[in-house]
This record gives C-alpha cells, structure tokens and sequence, in this order.
C-alpha cells in the first residue's frame, strides 16, 4: 500500500488596526451605511496620489519582529491587476519586489512536539471591497477598499491540520497581543487560505495543488484540511477525476469543497511598481522604536502571572490565551490590586454570564472601572458574592453603576446583627419540627433553616456570619 504526505503552505490575511485606511483618511473601522467609508481616493478616482498610512507601516513592522522576519531596509509597494467589480482602481496595491520583511520564524507545539513554521514574506495590501448579490443585480460597497492589510505567507511546511491550527492559534496570539490586529475570524479580520497538495512518503516533487478559501473559524478549516487531502489520495488511489491547479471554496454547511476558478499565475498579475507611492526607508532606529513600544506578548504575561503574582496555570491560560480577557485582567487589577480575586471573577463569573449573553472572549465589552468597583463592594462586604453575581451581569449587559444601583436597590448587606438574631428567633418558632429534629441528631436540617433565614433578610446577610449565628442559637 502506498503511504501519502500531505503538504501545505498558509497565506494569512490579518487586518490592521489603524484607525484610517491605507492611502487616504476614510476611517477603517467595520461597518457604517454601504459607500460611506469612502473618497475619490480609494473608489477609484483617477489621478488621486496615494500616500502610505504610517501607522499601518508601524503595524506592518511591529509583525515582523514578533514573527522573527528580516525587515526589507526600503520597502516599495507594487501594482497586482486584475478586473473585478469589487477593486474600482483595476489594481490591488500590494508588495511583490520589497515586501516589508521576509525570513521568519514562528514556533509552534502539537501534541506531536514543537516545529518552526518558517514564512517565505509578509507584505502589506489593500482589501478590495464587498459585493452585495440579490435576485436581480449586483451592489458594491466600496467601504473595505483599501483598508490595510498583512498577508502572510509561510513555506510548504504544514503535514496535518494539527499544525496548521496551532500555527493559526499561534499567530493570532503574537498578532493580537502587539496590537497589530484584533485577528477575528468569525468577522474575518483574519483570513486563511491553505494551499494543499499530497505526495507520496519518500518523493520530493510536489503534487498537485489546490487553494481552499473561504473557511471562517479553526474548525472549518481543519475539516476543509481533511476533506481536500481526501480527495486528493482518492484521485491518486483510484484515478477518481484528474487533479487540476485550482482554487477552491470550502463549503461549511456542506463539508465539501467546490471549484472556484483555475488557478492564476503571479504572471497573469502584470505585477508592476507603483510609481505613485514614494519608496519607505525602514531605519534601525524605527525598528527599535517601535520593538521597545510593543505590549507584553502572552507568553511573558503567562509566566508573570503564575510566577510572581502566583496565580493558577489553567485560570492564567485562559486570561492570556485571548487578547481581549488580559486587557480586562490588566484594567481591572489596575484598579482593584487583587489579581487572585480579579481571575476567579473573569474565567469564573464574567465567561459565564458572557456565554449566557451569547458572546465569545473576545467580544466582551466591560468597563473595568465598574466591574473593578463590583468587587471592591464584594471585598468590603456591603453586598455578598451572590448580589455580586447578578449585578456583573447589569454591568456587562446594561452598563449600571454597581454603587448607585446597590444605594438605589437596597442590596446592601444587613449588618445589623440585631436584626440578624431576630430573623432567626422568628424562623426557628416558625420551624418548630425542624429545629427539634435538629437537635435530635439530624444536623443536616441546618441548611434548610440557613435558607429560610438567608430568605427572611432578602439574602442580603453575609451567610457566614448568619451560619454561626444560626448555630449558636439552635445549642440553646
Ligand atoms: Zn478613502
Ligand atoms: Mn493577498
């Protein structure tokens, strides 16, 4: 029986975070009514100069010194043609002969050990824009062309889906955690396309290859792995179909891919320089500058927060393994310096009512002067954990302010220990059958009279202090 190898290469397109697009000042952030994000400028006008977004080159430079990459001393931008509607100049600008780096390096670890990926470039492009098709016609909306963009572009080292996941999972984190994008792939801020052939153990030729797109989350993208690589052996195995050079589209619903179109080469791009867009001289000094402003990545954080704040490794692993939950986790502490408690109420309270409300770690939006506030009240015991967990969720989902609303509500604790004593003289007349079973042996009735007392404050007593209470009356 003969043995295959499946061989892949990853292009990723990751969106960068500025504020602006790549070549004028229309704001580049999601959304917005069709066409309103948009100027002669990047619709297409003819004879508009275009001048390089600085932040995106800084974004552009702060992924290649997370992926290890040799940055290009002057980079160029160049011009890819192709005619579709959605790209109104008939050009992408893109780089192809001084990409901003080449050379990196990106370590990843399976269950099979640790690999280095080894990427062939990252360059910087425009997004083109977004085609609307209804019954009878077809709407462009202009508001994602030229919004920046890295792709990167990693050699055929990729065997299994496996990699390719810990590859993905990998980037996002050293891509989120220096703030060069937020690397969703649900709202496809980040884009992966596999480029996949298989070949036989042993043989160095390259076989066949087909470029799978379209698949928008890790699962859809191992399963398209694993379908595509199928395919490919059953064709070899059995002479099914004849295997062709073509992109195909991955379809979720189905769990199958489909042709798309035959495979272009770069040639059938007419690359060209742009001559509109003046060379950029990538200095040693902006390279340090802007080495010495990027965030602490994950796996620092990771060892910070198990080493010297001795936190646990599971509830750490989760607070670093999303960009957006360590931002809370840091915001948070800032303002109530008790890291301990801080993790337990993030991976314990906060995932869960967020979860409730149908959103993902990375779509959670909390103040974290309030949320920081909420546990100072738990802390100092003006309201119990309880009150604290419904109130998390008002702060998540209706933004209260946690103190107003405890002073508003009455939720504060009965401190009063007088009325404390009284609630529970008038619980136990009431239970006059459990109290004696109580103190026939039955020690276990305690929980119930807890709960009726607990009940009778409106649960708003510190349960420690009404459990001790509670005892000693029930010796008399
Ligand atoms: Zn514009
Ligand atoms: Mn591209």
């Amino acid at each position: 029986m003969r043995r295959y190898e499946v061989v892949m290469g990853l292009e990723v397109h990751a969106e960068l975070a500025t504020e602006t697009k790549l070549f004028c000042s229309c704001p580049a952030k999601f959304g917005g009514g069709p066409n309103e994000h948009v100027c002669p400028a990047c619709s297409g006008a003819p004879g508009m100069p275009a001048v390089a977004n600085r932040r995106a080159v800084e974004l552009g430079i702060a992924a290649a010194i997370v992926t290890n990459s040799e940055i290009t001393p002057v980079m160029t931008f160049d011009k890819k043609n192709y005619f579709y509607p959605d790209l109104p100049t008939g050009y992408q600008i893109t780089q192809i002969t001084a990409p901003i780096c080449r050379n990196g390096r990106v370590e990843i670890e399976t269950g099979a050990g640790a690999k280095t990926i080894t990427l062939k470039q990252i360059h910087i492009e425009e997004d083109a824009g977004k085609l609307i098709h209804d019954a009878r016609s077809t709407l462009v909306d202009f508001n994602r062309t030229s919004v920046p963009l890295v792709e990167i572009v990693s050699n055929a080292d990729f065997r299994t889906a496996a990699e390719v996941v810990a590859y993905l999972e990998k980037l996002r984190s050293l891509l989120s955690f220096a703030g060069v994008s937020d690397c969703k792939m649900q709202e496809g801020s980040m884009r992966c396309d596999v480029n996949l052939s298989v070949r036989e153990v042993g043989s160095h030729a390259l076989g066949v290859r087909a470029e799978i797109k379209n698949m928008n989350s890790l699962k859809a993208i191992a399963a398209a792995i694993e379908y595509e690589a199928q395919r490919h052996i059953d064709a070899l195995e059995t002479g099914s179909e004849t295997l062709i050079q073509e992109t195909r589209r991955w379809d979720d619903d189905l769990g199958e891919t489909f042709p798309m179109r035959e495979k272009e080469n770069a040639n059938d791009y007419r690359y060209f320089p742009n001559p509109e867009i003046m060379p950029i001289r990538i200095g040693e000094d902006w390279i340090e500058r802007v080495r010495n402003s990027l965030p602490e990545p994950a796996h620092e954080k990771y060892a910070r927060m198990v080493g010297p704040l001795g936190l646990p490794e599971a509830d750490s692993r989760i607070i670093t393994g999303s960009k957006n939950l360590s931002d809370i986790f840091d915001t948070t502490t800032a303002a109530f310096n008790n890291p301990k408690e801080v993790v337990h109420w993030i991976v314990v309270e906060l995932l869960a009512v967020a979860k409730g409300d149908n959103k993902g770690e990375d779509d959670i939006a909390i103040d974290s002067g309030k949320f920081a506030k909420l546990l100072e009240l738990v802390e100092e015991k003006v309201i119990n954990r309880n009150v604290g967990k419904k109130l998390l969720k008002l702060v998540l989902t209706e933004g209260i302010d946690p103190e107003d609303y405890v002073r508003k509500n009455n939720l504060g604790l009965v401190n009063d220990t007088g009325a404390i004593d009284e609630a529970i003289r008038t619980v136990l007349s009431q239970q006059k059958k459990s109290v004696e079973e109580y103190r026939g042996g039955n020690e276990k009735v305690i929980g119930f009279l807890m709960g009726q007392v607990m009940r009778s404050l409106g649960g708003k007593a510190d349960p420690k202090v009404v459990g001790e209470r509670l005892s000693s009356a029930l010796q008399f």
